[in-house]
């Protein structure tokens, strides 16, 4: 038995580093705190060649294990996955032609496709792994969030992804020595910030330039700026922000991501790899200690946000709490008024965690206003109590109760009908059927109308990682 393999550091396209196929130990699987089993034949550890079937085995789970390893440090000891996904997480490394990867609370689940002579595996790419891997973190630590019918929700569990694949990929020492090298952990582009390179090139070659950030899938170092995402059309090109969930999410994942830099240059004013090493345990830390207290409300990102600053008051005793602050105003996420409220309302907000209810509430809303023929369709609303009054820049000064978790719900279900993303046990009863001719090939949606009891509900199937920037063949066009 091999005791080294090869893998990629971060993403099969990263450029930037001329070294980005590394030799690591063989990856011992832990089979003890959120065990996972690839569904594939298990090849003897070797040295195997890229482009291998082999070598794809061994860099998931090289990915897998470092994303496991640093969530677990953070996570409670009896963390485990969200129920339906069952003991162990399947990883399912192919299932056929799609440029895209997801998490459905059964697998992970990658494909492959051929663009410019180059076969394109999402499950070759550390990034893309990390990024469903986060999906079925943030869903373990908050399975709520799964059917909370709300724009910002959803992009938060986007974010999420993302930012599991930032913070796995800064467990190699090789790429923050790159990171620091390059940056002096200043907010500029970098390989760590951008994300799933390979796949991003790929989509752009089959679907445009529009279809996706310039450079790669998603940059996290962006200057995008908070908006009531009901505002926004739900999709346009990538260089603009539209209510789609991965869109809107680059404006929390940018905010977090200059929060890092931030912290890391109130650490040390010349850092180094170590001091990077230990910013991404504290913000990890800090992400999930404010994704535990954050109620699940429509205005989501800044109540994470505020979630996480308070914190870092009780933990690091406000050390990085201005850095916080500064990377949610300068996104928007916060209001200059919130950033400046948020300390003092810290002994109020700190008991929220506590009575949250573990459901949330569901309501039937109109089926009319989205062309059904029905009365109703239930959803989850993001409507849990014991909210506060802070607000992202684009809503100061709007009343708390003006923009309701029932507006929220129809404002995100009324974008998947738009987007064509419900799939429906009963087609007859919707405005418009797009028919298997001029619809991509095969096309999952993300969400299913389901009767139930003699109700119909609309639930998510799951999270992908993310070409709703026009990536089917209606798009194309
Ligand atoms: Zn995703």
């Amino acid at each position: 038995m091999g005791d080294k393999v090869k893998q990629w550091q971060d993403d099969p396209g990263a450029t930037g580093s001329p070294i980005n196929l590394i030799e690591v130990p063989t990856p011992n699987i832990d089979t003890q705190t959120l065990p996972f089993e690839i569904e594939d034949t298990r090849p003897e550890p070797e040295l195997y060649d890229p482009r291998t079937k082999e070598f794809r085995y061994w860099n998931a789970v090289g990915a897998l294990q470092r994303g496991i390893d640093f969530w677990k440090a953070i996570l409670p000891t009896s963390i485990k996955w969200e129920e339906e996904v069952g003991e162990k997480l399947r990883i399912k490394l192919d299932e056929g032609v799609d440029l895209n990867a997801n998490y459905d609370r059964q697998a992970l689940n990658f494909y492959h496709d051929r663009v410019n002579g180059t076969t394109v595996y999402s499950g070759e790419s550390p990034d893309i792994i990390c990024h469903e891997l986060g999906h079925a973190i943030l869903d373990a630590i908050r399975p709520q969030l799964w059917d909370a019918m709300s724009i910002e929700v959803a992009a938060f569990h986007e974010s999420f992804g993302d930012i599991s694949s930032i913070l796995s990929a800064l467990q190699l020492k090789s790429i923050r020595e790159e990171v620091i090298t390059q940056t002096n952990g200043h907010y500029l582009s970098s390989r760590l910030s951008r994300l799933a390179e390979q796949l991003g090139w790929a989509i752009r070659s089959k679907h445009g330039s529009e279809s996706t950030d310039l450079d790669c899938l998603r940059n996290a170092v962006n200057f995008f700026f908070y908006q009531r995402p009901e505002t926004l059309p739900p999709r346009a090109p990538a260089s603009s922000i539209s209510s789609e969930p991965h869109s809107f999410s680059r404006i929390f994942t940018a905010a977090f991501f200059e929060a890092v830099c931030n912290m890391l240059l109130t650490l040390n004013s010349s850092p180094n790899e170590a001091d990077l090493l230990q910013i991404s345990q504290v913000i990890g830390q800090l992400a999930n200690d404010g994704i535990l207290a954050a109620p699940i409300v429509p205005r989501y990102f800044s109540q994470v946000a505020s979630h996480m600053i308070i914190a870092d008051s009780s933990r690091n005793g406000g050390r990085y709490t201005e850095s916080l602050k500064a990377a949610f105003v300068k996104h928007g996420i916060l209001s200059l008024r919130a950033a400046k409220e948020v300390t003092r309302l810290h002994s109020s907000m700190l008991s929220i965690s506590d009575n949250q209810p573990i459901e949330l509430p569901q309501l039937a809303i109109s089926g009319e206003r989205f062309g059904l023929e029905v009365d109703t369709i239930t959803v989850n609303l993001a409507g849990q109590t014991g909210r506060f009054h802070v607000e992202s820049a684009a809503v100061a000064g709007e009343d708390v109760a003006v923009y309701s978790a029932v507006d929220a719900a129809n404002s995100f279900v009324e974008d998947l009908f738009q987007q064509d993303n419900v799939e429906l046990q009963r087609p007859e009863i919707a405005s418009f059927v797009i028919s298997e001719s001029i619809s991509a090939p095969a096309r999952r949606k993300t969400h299913k109308l389901l009767e139930e009891n003699g109700r119909l509900v609309l639930k998510r199937q799951f999270f992908d990682c993310g070409l709703k920037c026009g990536c089917n063949k209606l798009d194309s066009l």
